[in-house]
């Protein structure tokens, strides 16, 4: 294990180097505790005094290594994977020099000891160490009970410390995994949560989930639904290593649509059992294989209504612990989309003018000019008429400010109904509209003016239950570049002209069709 691979082992499981001592404490401590006792022990039995002088040798440096190790180096931030197998190693040597000094029956210290070790190893690195240590002590002792091992109860007897510490170290390496997981899939939700939260568009919050969902778990495949009417949208669905764009898949019968009606996740671990809700059916998208496990967990926001489901070609595939952490992400996806919602709804609303729903005077001037450029670039024409209500003060008088509005939101439908879908609206202050037509030419425009201005000669509108004629309207035309040739001054133009219309008696489009005819030749 290299320094990195540690370093990340104790990052992934959150321990600062003082906390990583707190687990080893009690294996410390009971290490040096059984060495004192062993150290007494043997001092109190009859033994030579080289076995004295090895015993107490031993013992007082391996205390004082133990001591080192636990409470010095392993809270240090120094701590080096070189250093627990320097540990083992050393433990290994140390057991097979002294074990040769010391009576038979003091062979279960060292087994003891053995245990606690594996307990200190198996906790602050991976399972090496520890096995280092396990199959060094085991060995040990083995060789030197060797002609004792023709009955299977001193193979018990011997064995018995080595296959406590073997389960021991496995057990903890499996907390360990699993606590590593559980702490790495937080960190996943966090991370998600995190940047979700900052997201405003939908694309960034899909993105977002594609770069996540493969990390957290995984899956033949997978797919994010939204509900939109009767179907389900598909935005992001990868099968088997392909993803699919602009799939739509029906809400009646199938498991995704129960998700979404039932707004409660499923979890089918077998698909090949008898799925026991009504109406379901399976329906396959993707490369068209049969999946075996399934699980979906609804996206439940205020505005937006989805699934986010996850399916598998093996059974049982995945787990709860998958299903609580998709139920996470969902919980924060569904959020994040409520946001985007919110957000473009917010900036629609500030690019409309909120009474006839064209755009207001700020926002069409800048698509004027995006849009005067764009005709520079592309050399072709583009129009404006400007537009205004005539006597519009006096019919407010008359007929009220109510029908006063209703004619106004009347007259912007008029006019959307007589120019293209790349043509825009925009009022440019009170009663006052004005249009760009892209690609038209003033004669063009002058045609689109007319039929709005005949088409306004016929609308009549209810106030008090009584029908009321609409206004007449002036209308002023200018054409870019061959006129004006910047935005302001196209504005300009048509501003003016319209005041000429004005001044002439209203009631009419300036300039008059025979300019266009001149302006051509
Ligand atoms: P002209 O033919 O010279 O344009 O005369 P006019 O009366 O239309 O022009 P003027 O600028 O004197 O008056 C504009 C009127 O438009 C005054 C204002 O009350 C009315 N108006 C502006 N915005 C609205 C609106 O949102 N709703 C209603 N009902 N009236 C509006
Ligand atoms: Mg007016
Ligand atoms: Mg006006």
């Amino acid at each position: 294990m290299t320094n990195r691979i540690l370093k990340e082992r104790l990052d992934a499981l959150g321990l600062t180097p003082q906390e990583q001592l707190v687990p080893v404490i009690p294996s410390g401590l009971a290490s040096i505790f059984l060495l004192l006792v062993m150290l007494l022990t043997g001092l109190s039995l009859k033994l030579g005094d080289l076995n004295y002088l090895a015993l107490i040798c031993y013992s007082v440096a391996n205390i004082l290594f133990l001591t080192h190790f636990h409470f010095v180096l392993i809270p240090s931030p120094q701590l080096h994977p070189t250093h627990v197998w320097t540990f083992a190693i050393v433990q290994v040597v140390g057991s097979a020099l002294i074990v040769g000094f010391l009576p038979k029956g003091m062979d279960n210290y060292i087994g003891g000891l053995m245990i606690l070790l594996c307990i200190t190893a198996s906790i602050i690195a991976d399972r090496k160490p520890a096995s280092l240590i396990l199959g060094g002590f085991t060995l040990v002792l083995l060789i030197r009970n060797l002609q004792f091992l023709t009955e299977i109860d001193n193979w018990a007897r011997l064995l018995g410390a080595t296959l406590v510490a073997a389960v021991v170290n496995e057990a903890i390496h499996q907390y360990k995994t699993l606590a590593t997981r559980n702490i790495s899939r937080l960190r996943i939700v966090n991370d998600f949560s995190r940047k979700i939260s900052s997201s405003l568009e939908t694309e960034q919050v899909l993105n977002l989930l594609s770069a996540t969902i493969p990390n957290a778990l995984s899956a033949d495949s997978y797919f994010f639904g939204l509900a939109e009417g009767n179907e389900i949208r598909l935005s992001l669905l990868y099968d088997d290593g392909e993803y699919y764009d602009n799939v739509r898949t029906t809400m009646d019968g199938t498991l995704s649509g129960w998700v979404i009606r039932n707004k409660k996740e499923l979890f089918l671990p077998d698909l090949r059992r008898n799925i026991d809700l009504t109406g379901v059916e399976l329906v396959i998208v993707g490369n068209g294989r049969n999946s075996l496990s399934w699980m979906g967990v609804p996206i439940d926001g205020i505005h937006v209504q989805g699934v986010m489901a996850f399916a598998s070609y093996r059974p049982n595939a995945f787990n709860h612990s998958d299903l609580e952490l998709m139920r996470n992400l969902a919980m924060h996806a569904a959020l994040a989309l409520d946001n985007t919602f919110h957000h473009a709804e917010v900036e629609k609303q500030s690019q409309l003018d909120s009474l006839t729903g064209v755009y207001n005077h700020g926002y069409f001037l800048n698509l004027l000019k995006k849009l005067t450029e764009e005709a520079c670039f592309k050399r072709r024409p583009l129009s404006l008429i400007m537009l205004d209500v005539d006597y519009f003060k006096q019919y407010n008088d008359t007929y009220g400010h109510l029908a006063g509005d209703e004619i106004l939101t009347a007259l912007c439908k008029t006019i959307r109904r007589h120019i293209k879908h790349t043509d825009i609206v925009g009022r440019w202050g009170g009663e006052e509209f004005v249009i760009a037509l892209p690609g038209a030419s003033g004669k063009q425009a002058q045609r689109v003016a007319q039929r709005i201005h005949e088409s306004m000669a016929t609308l009549k509108i209810k106030s008090m239950r009584k029908s009321i004629p609409a206004p007449t309207l002036s209308q002023g035309i200018a054409q870019f570049p061959d006129e004006a040739d910047e935005t302001m001054k196209l504005v300009d133009l048509a501003d003016r002209r319209l005041y000429i219309a004005k001044d002439r008696g209203r009631n009419q489009i300036e300039p008059a069709a025979s300019h266009w005819d001149k302006l051509i030749s």
